[in-house]
């Protein structure tokens, strides 16, 4: 289910997202996220820069920290997996219309992106994923995401969507005992999303991995306490 209001973060700055990472360090990530999303939020005078009601921001920040928890507690797990899939959101597509030229696959009731625009950022992050070896669908909603699931043993899935839809698809997951890592829209509005392809690009690269450096990229570029 979609947001029932907008938000771009596209118009923080790059620091908001590091400096929120240093603020949620040092609160303890522990503390009830609601309470702590809504602090952030203030903190950050979030509603001042985006335009939307504080506490929408807050839910957008408390679904952002949720992700960035999930994905360094899976991290390790899905470090050890081969075979993955990458779920990218229609919405993200250069044309929502016939322009686009993916082609549809009715058994997996996903797009399958023909790169038709080399500007598209759906055509770039699969350029960059299908390089890494993974499957990649473009989804038009969650709701295929079991469909796919089913059809394929994956080892692992990566999914991109605005937060309560990562939410959605990870709670699925979780279920099912699939590792998975999400890369959340900075932008929503169902279309013209964006995500950032920098955090994606580091996401579903394990390789690069280190001791000290693990997934804190994995969040809006991103949730690490300190960058420099
Ligand atoms: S590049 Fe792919 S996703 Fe983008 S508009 Fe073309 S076919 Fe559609
Ligand atoms: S913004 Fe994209 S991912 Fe989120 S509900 Fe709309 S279409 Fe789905």
């Amino acid at each position: 289910m979609a947001y029932d209001f907008d938000f771009d973060l596209t118009k923080v700055s790059r620091s908001f997202f590091q400096k929120l990472a240093g603020f949620l360090d040092d609160k303890g990530i522990h503390r009830k996220m609601g309470n702590l999303a809504e602090e952030a939020s203030n903190k950050f005078k979030l509603e001042e820069i985006t335009g939307v009601p504080f506490s929408d921001t807050a839910q957008v920040v408390s679904d952002l920290a949720d992700i960035h928890v999930r994905n360094l507690s899976q991290r390790e797990e899905f470090k050890n997996t081969e075979d993955r899939a990458l779920f990218l959101p229609h919405c993200s597509r250069k044309h929502m219309d016939d322009k686009c030229q993916a082609n549809f696959n009715k058994k997996t009731s996903s797009y399958e992106c023909v790169k038709c625009s080399s500007d598209c950022l759906v055509n770039k992050a699969t350029e960059i994923a299908e390089k890494k070896g993974y499957d990649v669908y473009v989804l038009p909603g969650g709701s295929c995401i079991p469909k796919i699931v089913k059809s394929r043993n994956y080892d692992a899935i990566v999914g991109v969507a605005c937060p309560n839809e990562v939410k959605m698809g990870e709670d699925y997951l979780d279920k099912s005992g699939i590792p998975h890592q999400a890369v959340p829209l900075l932008k929503n509005g169902c279309s013209e999303t964006k995500f950032n392809l920098e955090t994606f690009k580091k996401l579903i690269d394990t390789s690069e991995d280190t001791e000290n450096e693990k997934v804190e990229d994995s969040f809006p570029n991103t949730l690490k306490k300190s960058v420099n």
